[in-house]
């Protein structure tokens, strides 16, 4: 019989459960409970009321800098209801197998040469029907930005924004990844932005592994057309088909991995941040990282 729980004792065990997924522990199993000790701990969880207790701080994570940049400077979570896109650091559920990353494009294709590329890709796509996202889908959303951006930024999948306009991040998370890139002194327009999967998953759900192994290759594709010096992954749906592999998000942060011949940057996901307003020192650290890669001061730093 499926149990309810008080706000505050829900609202808890959720925290908790987001904080193990944070630390890459992503399976539960329950056993069998003892209706013996369930009643007592009920009878005493009702007689203490005890606090709620805080959700962990993000532990052993690298000096927060200065967080000079505006978007960082509302703490506040956001107050709108969980359900659209509730969770990207925490509900992940990447596959349980290596992901097989498809083979890098050996030559550069030249400048003048990537929109027609791209094109090519959004082409081979077509009204594509490969894995079972294209039924609920309104469009397909390939990629919005430069074709010769120097930084590209890779996200999970579109939400109901996105599906509706066929464009990346264009919702609540997108407006604070609008900021995130202003904080770093570009526009929009000059960086590309993409997803794992191109369908919004229903009810904006984790990708399944088919869904993700499905679609991942053209997100290469895009990648190999357009060369990016820096790539930021955004949360871990994106950390795991970047590199092939789920690994805690945390380890993942704060350092530059290699990857098919870009620098590769592992931060929060703007809709976890927008949930989590503390993580944005963090993420504000990472994004430090790719601008130094790409020589970038902050605007109004001289
Ligand atoms: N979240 C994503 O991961 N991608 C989008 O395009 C929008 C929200």
């Amino acid at each position: 019989m499926a149990r309810t729980f008080d706000p505050a004792t829900r609202e808890a065990l959720l925290a908790r459960v987001r904080f193990y997924r944070d630390l890459g522990l992503t399976e539960f199993y329950r056993r069998p409970v003892d209706p013996a000790l369930l009643a007592q701990f009920e009878a005493q969880s009702i007689q203490s009321q005890a606090p709620v207790p805080d959700v962990p701080e993000n532990q052993g994570a690298p000096s927060i800098p200065r967080t000079s940049a505006e978007w960082v400077g509302n703490l506040e979570p956001e107050l709108s209801p969980i359900s659209a896109r509730s969770s990207h650091e925490e509900s992940t559920i990447p596959p349980r197998k290596p992901i097989t990353i498809p083979p890098e494009i050996g030559s550069v294709i030249p400048a003048a040469e990537r929109a027609a590329s791209l094109q090519l890709i959004r082409e081979d796509i077509g009204d594509c029907t490969r894995c079972a996202l294209h039924k609920g889908r309104n469009k397909i959303v390939f990629g919005d930005g430069s074709p010769t951006a120097r930084l590209m930024f890779v996200g999970e999948g579109p939400g109901a924004d996105e599906d509706a306009q066929g464009i990346p991040f264009v919702g609540k998370a997108g407006q604070l990844l609008n900021n995130m890139i202003a904080a770093m002194g570009l526009k929009r327009d000059e960086v590309y932005i993409a997803n794992v999967v191109k369908c919004r998953p229903p009810g904006n759900r984790t990708p399944e592994p088919d869904e993700g192994n499905t679609c991942s290759p053209f997100l290469f594709r895009q990648i190999d057309v357009i060369r990016p010096q820096v790539i930021v992954g955004l949360g871990a749906t994106a950390a795991t088909y970047l590199l092939g592999q789920r690994q805690p998000l945390a380890g993942l942060r704060g350092r530059v991995h290699a990857f098919r011949g870009s620098q590769l940057i592992i931060t929060y996901h703007p809709a976890y941040l927008l949930r989590d307003p503390r993580q944005k020192k963090e993420a504000w650290a990472d994004l430090q990282i790719a601008m130094r890669e790409l020589g970038l001061k902050p605007p109004g730093k001289g």
